[in-house]
């Protein structure tokens, strides 16, 4: 299925197309469904351009009017949701229901941004000195860059724009070269609800690394908010250092997921499949390494066997289907590698472990390994797919100890009854984001992020706009007479 629309480029308020395209798949049949415009560096220094030339007006903007903004949006998003889901099955592989399921997530970020937008609150200090007062204001940090991955096409992007158009910033957006409809589409609503020109651009293209150096090297972009790998985050950090851009990185993450033998087993299978199956393992907040207490190993395996034997893989536009294809061959290969690995290594394949009979599309199986050790890739890489591991531990103290033996800190999940021990693996687990009974903590309530080699700063949250916001102080002399 090809989509007939045409999508130029979004640059500051026009739409501009370009002789050069590049082809998008589907994954799940390799097709073609769309060529896009490759946009090179002379379109993204446009869209330096015009993002400089708007920022002044769009900083002097009253809140009411930019939250406006964000709550039409928001409101277009949701009513868009079965033509924005379907595009992004299409371009990215998740089965439609998870699509809508993230369209709603995605809308709920330019939802609380717009209220957030009110809240930009200063304060005042007590001085030292009667003749003086000392007031703390807060501005937007200017022209802002967000480079995104194919994972959450569109939420990725709005958890982004929400606190940058919150907060006064203009804001140039580089999608993942894999997934530019769902960015597109992002575009289109926001000129519907009247965003002035030059606030927003989208710019795509095969070339990520060409087109985000045009943005590191400008000084005017005064902040760049990434998410995407880790090894990606330690460059662009690097290259961030010449002209000291403010920087947010959501990065990659290997997350724990820690049963013990007081948990409602039922409720921590549940949550384990939601944890690892969704977005086909894809997620960086995925559950990676499964830490089974030894004493209810045998009934958790067996139990989460029966519910990832029973997920039916295909392509996503189809009623039923839970697993969708990954994003391209080379994710394959990787899950490949990791489950061969583990499997040479004395893992025991339980569940899944060979790829099935479909002709087209880059299927894997959900899979589960057991007889796991800290050996294998899969205990100490994100595998970024449908293979869940699981690993035995008899105490506490030693779970919490294999637990943080990584270098990521993104989000760890933990099922226990016991109130005490949750707070005491709260305290030590070194990662930014806890589940404790709770395998989908996310929300734009609460600060998205990881800590480690996971990134840095927050998204979403009353944290989150601050991200986009310089603190001044104003030292006010001249009050007593
Ligand atoms: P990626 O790092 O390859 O790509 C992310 C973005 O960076 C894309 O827009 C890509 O075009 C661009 N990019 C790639 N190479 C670049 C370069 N050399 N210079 C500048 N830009 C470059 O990651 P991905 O494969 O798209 O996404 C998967 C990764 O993202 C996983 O590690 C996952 O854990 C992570 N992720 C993290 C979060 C989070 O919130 N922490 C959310 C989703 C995904």
């Amino acid at each position: 299925m090809a989509i007939s629309e045409n999508y130029p480029l979004f640059i500051g308020g026009n739409w501009i197309d370009k002789q050069e395209k590049y082809d998008v798949l589907n994954p799940a049949t390799e097709e073609v469904i769309a060529r896009v415009p490759n946009a090179g560096p002379e379109e993204m220094k446009q869209a330096v351009e015009a993002a400089v030339n708007a920022q002044a007006a769009w900083a002097d903007t009253v809140a009411s009017e930019r939250a406006r903004i964000l709550s039409d949006a928001a409101r277009l998003m949701r009513e868009r949701t079965e033509k924005l889901a379907e595009i992004m099955t299409i371009e990215e592989g998740k089965p439609l229901a998870e699509a809508r399921g993230e369209i709603a997530y995605a809308a709920s970020f330019l939802e609380w941004f717009a209220e957030e937008a009110k809240r930009i609150y200063g304060d005042t200090i007590p001085s030292n000195s009667r003749d003086k007062r000392i007031l703390v204001i807060k501005r937007p940090v200017g022209v802002t860059a967000a480079i995104t991955p194919w994972n959450f096409p569109a939420a990725m992007i709005t958890r982004k724009i929400g606190p940058a158009f919150a907060a006064g910033c203009t804001m140039i957006v580089k999608p993942s070269e894999l997934t530019p409809l769902s960015a597109l589409e992002i575009a289109r609503i926001f000129e519907e609800v009247g965003l002035p020109k030059g606030v927003l651009s989208i710019i795509v293209g095969t070339e990520p690394a060409e087109l985000t150096r045009v943005l590191m090297d400008d000084v005017r972009v005064r902040k760049i908010s990434f998410t995407g790998s880790t090894s990606v985050g330690k460059l662009l950090m690097k290259q961030a250092a010449d002209t000291m851009k403010r920087v947010s990185f959501e990065l990659g993450g290997h997350a724990p997921f820690i049963v013990f033998p007081d948990a409602d087993l039922d409720e921590a299978v549940s949550h384990a499949v939601l944890a690892k199956m969704r977005g086909m393992g894809e997620a960086c907040v995925a559950a990676n390494r499964f830490y089974v207490h030894e004493e209810i190993l045998e009934v958790f395996t067996e139990k989460f066997a029966s519910r990832l034997e029973a997920m039916k893989v295909g392509n996503g536009l189809e009623e039923g289907i839970s697993v969708g294809p990954l994003i391209e061959p080379s994710a394959v290969r990787k899950v490949e590698d990791h489950v061969q690995d583990a499997v040479a290594k004395g893992a025991k394949l339980v569940v899944g472990g060979e790829r099935t009979g479909q002709e087209k599309g880059y299927y894997y199986p959900p899979t589960l390994l057991t007889n796991v050790n800290e050996e294998m890739k899969v205990a100490h890489e994100e595998t970024f797919g449908p293979v869940a591991a699981i690993l035995p531990f008899s105490t506490e103290e030693e779970v919490i100890q294999k637990a943080n033996n990584t270098n990521y800190g993104l989000a760890a999940y933990f099922f226990t009854r016991d109130v005490g021990r949750i707070f005491r693996l709260a305290d030590q687990l070194e990662y930014g984001i806890l589940g404790a009974n709770d395998g989908m903590p996310s929300t734009a309530q609460a600060p998205f992020g990881g800590i480690k080699e996971s990134g840095l700063g927050r998204e979403g949250s009353k944290y989150g706009i601050e991200e986009y916001l310089d603190i001044k102080y104003v030292s006010l002399g001249g009050i007593t007479n």
